[in-house]
């Protein structure tokens, strides 16, 4: 995603020519409706793409898809292909991403078992629904918990497994606790504090056994545990810098290597207000790969957006602005709004530095534009009530 909005930046920016190279098959798409429209086959493979073939080809700008990368030379700025060539480059944005985590215990490897990340990945877990099966997802994080409300949106029997003992536990217990509950009224069965022992059938997936010695009967699964970056072909170059498996880059995008830039999922950067961060998010990614473009092109600027993720689950929203953790607080605190609505936000001190809402767009949109116009904002009763709309 990083890497498509760039290459529309370049394209028009770039004095020199322009090449998008990618390993998938498919040029650039939106991912996060993998998770949702795409397995409720409410949107076409065409509507997924940024931009029709026919976009990435003419002067001075091409694309070349199932095409990877597997070695740079920084000193001679050259790429390395897999497929043997060497490309000269004057200037190279890293934008790959991340793939999924996977879980290594006994029956791994059994159909029925699924990982999701790419648009193939998509279409065999798609298809693998629609054969009404019984779904065990591993991970109730944003993509664990979009695709179970997915599989319940079909009707299927779906349980959710994840070692914490709530699902997106950095939020903090309250939108946590709700979260879970938005889907147990669901209909969802949750088996947390606890993980996965073993994948057991004979000859495809038919039960799941837990470390607590449950045994879920289950003939399809999918792990959606995190990602790791994919950086593991950098490390002959960037070697101990890569902490986690992430590049890291200054605020305008710049690796420690000459001439090479990071953006997307793969990089940690310098925020000019929030110090080092990595994000795993569209809206960044979509925007860094767009800045840093900018930045290759001779406008140089740093990227100092403020953080913004969103997950989508049956019809609740869950939205996030900043730092919202509490690990990167001192306190939290939560409000309940109309309905279902709740707020929770993250504080250093007095300073508001983040926040995540459900189901409270009023709320999201005025501490987004809070945190965008005055970085280093106190948190008082009069900004409460501006942002409750008391
Ligand atoms: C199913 C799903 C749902 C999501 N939903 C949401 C959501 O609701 N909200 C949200 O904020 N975020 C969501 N995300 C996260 C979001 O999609 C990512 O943050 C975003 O895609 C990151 O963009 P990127 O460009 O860094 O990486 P990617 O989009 O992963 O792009 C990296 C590309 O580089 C390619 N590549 C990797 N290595 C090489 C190589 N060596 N040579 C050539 N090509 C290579 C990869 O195949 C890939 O095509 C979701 C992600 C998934 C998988």
């Amino acid at each position: 995603m990083a890497g498509g909005r760039a290459f529309d930046v370049l394209r028009k920016k770039s004095p020199t020519p322009v090449l998008l190279l990618g390993d998938e098959a498919v040029s650039p798409y939106n991912r996060p409706d993998l998770s949702k429209r795409y397995l409720l086959d409410q949107i076409d493979e065409d509507r997924l793409m940024f931009h029709a073939r026919d976009h990435y080809g003419g002067e001075n700008a091409a694309f070349r898809a199932a095409t990877r990368a597997v070695g740079l030379d920084p000193d001679g700025h050259r790429i390395q292909l897999d497929n043997g060539a060497k490309l000269r480059y004057r200037q190279l944005l890293i934008a790959t991403g991340g793939s999924p985590r996977r879980l290594a215990v006994p029956g791994a490897e059994l159909p029925g078992i699924h990982y999701l990340r790419t648009l193939p990945d998509a279409r065999a877990l798609r298809d693998g629904l629609r054969k009404q099966p019984r779904v065990a997802v591993v991970g109730a994080g944003l993509v664990g918990l979009e695709i179970a409300a997915a599989a319940r949106d079909l009707g299927l029997d779906v349980c959710v497994i994840d070692v914490c003992e709530m699902p997106f536990p950095l939020l903090g217990e309250s939108l946590g606790r709700e979260i879970q509950a938005v889907h147990e009224t669901r209909g969802v069965a949750f088996h947390l504090g606890t993980t996965v022992a073993e994948f057991a059938g004979d000859g495809r997936l038919e039960r799941v056994v837990l470390a607590d010695g449950t045994v879920i009967v289950a003939n399809l699964a999918v792990v959606g545990i995190g990602i790791a970056p994919t950086s593991q072909w950098l490390s002959p170059v960037l070697g101990a810098e890569l902490a986690n498996g992430t590049i890291p880059t200054d605020s305008f995008g710049r690796t420690s290597l000459p001439d090479v830039y990071a953006a997307g999922d793969v990089c940690r950067w310098i925020h000019p207000h929030y110090g080092e961060l990595h994000t795993e998010h569209e809206a960044v990614a979509q925007n860094q790969g767009m800045r840093v473009a900018g930045n290759m092109a001779g406008e140089p600027k740093p990227f100092d957006m403020v953080p913004y993720a969103w997950s989508d689950q049956y019809e609740n929203r869950l939205r996030t602005v900043g730092l919202a953790s509490i690990e990167s607080a001192d306190t939290s605190r939560t409000f309940s709004g109309p309905g279902r609505a709740m707020a929770t936000v993250y504080l250093r001190g007095d300073e508001l530095v983040g926040a995540a809402t459900l189901d409270w767009p009023a709320f999201m949109a005025r501490i987004t534009r809070a945190l965008r116009a005055r970085p280093g904002l106190g948190f008082d009763d009069r900004l409460l009530a501006e942002l409750t709309g008391g």
